[in-house]
């Protein structure tokens, strides 16, 4: 039975690293993922920029054909002036050609103003630009890395998985059910080292008389407090 006690421990070790692999493997650290929003963002702010770059030229491009438009028109009614036959004809064209050219200083002013923001938006555009590629490159190379990594972890979760096969085959079928029965019902733990007299899994004291039961290891012997198959343990475990 002791022999048995001891591959359960061995069971119990190798089904906690399983359990961990099986988290590491499933989760992409918050470093990688705070890398990729800020990347997310990085473009999308670049796309507003350039959204806004292209609606600016297209005010521009207006505004020039609106002033084109104005240009003809008041060519137009000075040639007109020359034309007149009376003073109020004279006054009316007069009043046309003052419009016109209101009209033609506006736009001008309209297309100084877009062009000024073009030239903003190219220079906030290269600097998004050079920045979005940079993080880029940082969560590239984060992702890289980590995929690295879990290229190690999925590597040692078959090698364990193997190992968890070789081992189950070393425990009887009764007590390989009472430890999955508990194990069930305790997030996978079904076997609890007995350290210094305490059950390591609840920290709870095992009494004395257990404890000496355990020392023999002739029977299988659950904790009173959490029910787990207790297994003796001389001293603190050394890691895993
Ligand atoms: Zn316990």
């Amino acid at each position: 039975m002791k022999v048995e006690l001891e591959t359960l421990k061995e069971l119990q070790l190798v089904t906690n690293r399983l359990l961990e692999l099986e988290k590491l493997l499933s989760a992409v650290p918050s470093e990688v993922q705070s890398l990729e929003t800020e990347w997310q963002e990085m473009q999308s702010k670049l796309e507003g920029l350039t959204q806004n770059r292209s609606e600016t030229e297209q005010k521009l491009k207006t505004s020039r054909e609106s002033l084109e438009v104005a240009t003809q028109q008041n060519k137009k009614f000075e040639h007109d002036l020359n034309a007149v036959t009376n003073s109020k004809e004279y006054s009316a064209v007069l009043k046309e050609i003052d419009s016109a050219r209101k009209k033609i200083g506006h736009l001008n002013e309209e297309i100084t103003q877009h062009s000024t923001e073009l030239a903003e938006l190219k220079s906030k555009i290269d600097e998004c630009s050079q920045l979005a590629q940079e993080s880029e490159a940082k969560y590239k190379e984060a992702l890289e890395t980590h995929r690295g990594s879990q290229a190690d972890h999925q590597q040692e979760f078959e090698a364990k998985t193997a190992e968890k096969a070789t081992i189950l085959k070393k425990v009887s079928a009764p007590l390989l059910s009472q430890f999955n029965r508990i194990a069930a019902r305790r997030n996978g733990v079904g076997l609890s080292l007995c350290v210094n007299s305490i059950c390591t899994a609840c920290n709870v004291r095992v009494r004395a008389n257990i404890v000496d039961q355990l020392r023999t290891g002739n029977r299988v012997i659950q904790c009173e407090s959490c029910q787990r198959i207790l297994c003796y343990h001389e001293e603190e475990p050394a890691g895993k």
